[in-house]
Parts: C-alpha cells; sequence; structure tokens
C-alpha cells in the first residue's frame, strides 16, 4: 500500500489523457506545397478516371471537399464508383513527398510531452506513414486512425449523413449519403473514439479544418485550429503553426515539471494500426 501511495503522487492529475491530431496541414505547414499537389492529382482523377468535363472540374472539386469533407466521398455521393485503392494510389502515391523535410524540432516537443498521442486522419494507412516517415515522426504517435480504419473493406459502412447548405436560397438543403466514413462527420468521430479508445472530454484534438474542429467540438473534444492565429467558434486554442503548441498550452507540459525526478510515465501499450 505504501508503493501505491507514493507511485499516486507521482502521477499529477492532467486534464488531458490523450492528444489526437490530424496529419496533413496540421503537422506540416500548408505552405510546403503538399496539398497543392494533392488538389491537382484528384482533379486528374476526375478528368482521367471519372470522365468528368474538365471546365467544370475545379469548382466541382472545391464543393464536394466543403460539402463532404473529402472529395472522394463527394464523389462516391454522387453515384461515381471506383476502386478506393486506385484513387489513393493515383492521388497520393504519385505526390512529390520530397516537399517534406524532417521536422526535429516538432519530434521534441511530441516526444516531451507525457501524454498518449494519436493520429486522426482521413487520408490513407500508405500516405499517412509515408508523411510521418518524411517529417521523422514516425515514433510519436501510439496508434493511427485513417481511411481504412474508418472503412474497413467489405464491410457495409453507416452512411454519413450530410446537410449543405444552398448559396442561393441561403438555406441547409440535405445532400445525397455518402457511403465513405470521414471527419467533419461525426459518426467518424464516434469510430475513432471506440477504436482508439478515447474519451472525448479529456482529448485535445488538432487539425487545420474548421469544421472538423467544430464537429470535434460537438462530440466533447477541445479544439485546437493550427494554421490560424484567430479563434472562432468552436476553437478553444488557435494556432499558427503547430510548433507553437508549447507558447500556448504550456499547461500539458505541467506534469513533466511536476514529476521530475519521479517514476512516472504514461506510455499506453495499444495496437498501432500503420507501421511507418
Ligand atoms: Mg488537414
Amino acid at each position: 500500500m505504501e508503493f501505491k501511495n507514493e507511485y499516486q503522487q507521482q502521477i499529477p492529475q492532467s486534464k488531458y489523457e490523450c492528444l489526437l491530431f490530424d496529419v496533413d496541414d496540421t503537422l506540416y505547414p500548408l505552405s510546403s506545397g503538399l496539398s497543392a499537389e494533392c488538389t491537382k492529382n484528384i482533379r486528374e482523377y476526375m478528368v482521367k478516371k471519372l470522365g468528368i468535363e474538365k471546365t467544370k472540374v475545379p469548382e466541382m472539386c472545391a464543393q464536394l471537399y466543403k460539402d463532404y469533407g473529402t472529395t472522394m466521398a463527394g464523389l462516391r455521393a454522387l453515384g461515381y464508383d471506383f476502386d478506393h485503392d486506385d484513387y489513393h494510389s493515383f492521388v497520393h502515391g504519385r505526390l512529390p513527398y520530397e516537399y517534406l523535410k524532417p521536422d526535429p524540432v516538432l519530434k521534441a516537443l511530441l516526444h516531451s510531452l507525457p501524454i498518449r498521442k494519436v493520429i486522426f486522419s482521413n487520408a490513407n494507412e500508405a500516405h499517412v506513414a509515408e508523411v510521418l516517415r518524411r517529417l521523422g515522426l514516425e515514433d510519436c504517435f501510439e496508434d493511427v486512425i485513417c481511411f481504412e480504419s474508418l472503412n474497413p473493406k467489405n464491410q457495409d459502412s453507416p452512411k454519413s449523413s450530410v446537410t449543405g447548405y444552398d448559396d442561393v436560397s441561403k438555406r441547409a438543403v440535405v445532400l445525397p449519403e455518402s457511403p465513405i466514413i470521414c471527419k467533419p462527420f461525426e459518426n467518424a468521430f464516434q469510430q475513432a473514439f471506440k477504436m482508439a479508445k478515447i474519451t472525448p472530454h479529456k482529448t485535445l484534438f488538432f487539425d487545420d479544418s474548421i469544421r472538423n474542429i467544430q464537429t470535434a467540438k460537438l462530440t466533447g473534444l477541445d479544439t485546437v485550429l493550427v494554421g490560424f492565429s484567430q479563434r472562432k467558434k468552436g476553437v478553444d486554442y488557435a494556432l499558427e503553426s503547430i510548433h507553437n503548441i508549447k507558447e500556448a498550452l504550456p499547461e500539458l507540459w505541467e506534469s513533466v515539471k511536476k514529476s521530475k525526478g519521479g517514476r512516472y510515465s504514461r506510455k499506453v501499450g495499444i495496437e498501432t494500426h500503420v507501421k511507418a
């Protein structure tokens, strides 16, 4: 019993037991140019593989992304049928990953955080693994939730019901449902919580998409909008860059200071879906 009491004293009660991170434009900046290349590839896929008229593609691509969180989910909602692996290898498999350089500063920050860290991305497993490898962050996360985790093969997923906004009538409209599960829809968050054993009110979520952040807030997560300096509705913290995490949220490191010299360890051994 003596040991138990000593141990309890050495583990301070942190507000958060998990940090949940998006990948693209969150762990590296939009200015890397990788996302712009990704958009080019998506547009090319729509023209070459789906036969959509070239002049209609840019607007359609942007609208579907806005309505469904990913263009892919929007294309499936419109009835386009295509192999998901083929789409991902065309869109992500040809990306110039050399745009991303190792980020030892972020690596050190993440390693120094005494809280469990999990990835939650709409992208496919191979893309997430390659991005983490290029950034040198492959050993920073204990679990990865990605496209394949949310959309397992040969399984009928519950559909994401989608409410859009008609710019002309200024009214909310019900859009066709997509068979793809992805952020910003609540079912994607609920599935991620279940898979990674996440307690939303003890978790801090980092993402560059305001729509993802707003759903996150509704599910009980605390939120950090990355890539913006201004807070908006549903945003608890706004960071211009993920590198500013320590200045904006020093309390995340509090438990390190308090436990210095103790036998404190919070490493959680759970299954990792991606071996980067
Ligand atoms: Mg993102």
